[in-house]
């Protein structure tokens, strides 16, 4: 018998068997994944172009979200620099980039689970956000959320919040728009489109808010939701956000 089938678990056996009527691909690349395998090939695995953005305030994500916040801030207002964190880069050519779109619209939630899971990893060891104390997942709205039987952005938030030892609250903002998706619009016009279209619907105490989504942009949705939470909370709390991607090199 092939020694990797010896001393294998029912487990193992059944993922075996399952392979052979329904082969399992690595999201990356497309390649069969081998018995060991689980959503990446082992070269796709050791090859994720990770930012290492939650090991610098300043990084390239942070400055593109705090210059759309200050946009909005009257001059004379003192606001909190928002940190800003993605597990990895994200670009049209790279097949990354199935990652979140395999999330978001496929419903691989344990992909999702297991790189929100790195991802709440990360910012629980890293300074600039050890003292987050509340995490907030960007809505969806109700129509959207209905249409596909989850909130991406949630399903990470929720992994994110567990990491940090904190909680998740989905009722904190709410999207009162129904906005096309991100696809069928351009970048100028999804910026216009996503204006005013949050609104805090339930205040939760707290000093340092974590914002989550699947995949920072241009960092218009983020920047909304940052506004429509600076209505209902002083500019002394520190509004943060992070997410999987980040769309770069
Ligand atoms: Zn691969």
């Amino acid at each position: 018998m092939d020694s990797a089938l010896t001393g294998m678990s029912l487990r193992g056996w059944v993922t075996a068997l399952g392979d052979l009527i329904l082969p399992r691909h690595c999201v990356v690349c497309g390649r069969r994944l081998t018995l060991a395998e689980r959503h990446l090939c082992l070269p796709c695995r050791s090859d994720i172009p990770y930012t290492h953005f939650w090991e610098r305030t300043h990084n390239p994500m942070a400055d593109k979200y705090n210059d759309r916040i200050r946009e909005q801030v009257p001059d004379g207002v003192e606001e909190a620099y928002g940190y800003a964190a993605a597990l990895f880069y994200y670009n049209s050519e790279s097949g990354y980039k199935n990652i979140p779109q395999a999330l978001k619209y496929r419903a691989a939630l344990s992909l999702g689970r297991e790189f929100a899971d790195q991802l709440g990893a990360r910012l629980a060891e890293a300074e600039a956000f050890s003292d987050v104390d509340l995490v907030v997942p960007v809505p969806l709205h109700w129509r959207r959320r209905r249409g596909r039987g989850y909130n991406q952005a949630a399903v990470i938030a929720e992994r994110v919040a567990a990491c940090l030892g904190v909680p998740c609250c989905r009722t904190v903002l709410r999207r009162l728009r129904y906005t096309p998706s991100q696809t069928s619009v351009g970048m100028e016009r999804k910026a216009s489109n996503v204006w005013g279209a949050f609104r805090v619907e339930s205040r939760v105490e707290a000093r340092h808010i974590l914002l989550i989504d699947d995949t920072f942009t241009t960092g218009s949705t983020l920047a909304a939701c940052h506004a429509s939470l600076r209505q209902a909370y002083p500019p002394s709390v520190r509004i943060s956000v992070a997410t999987l991607s980040y769309v770069g090199p």
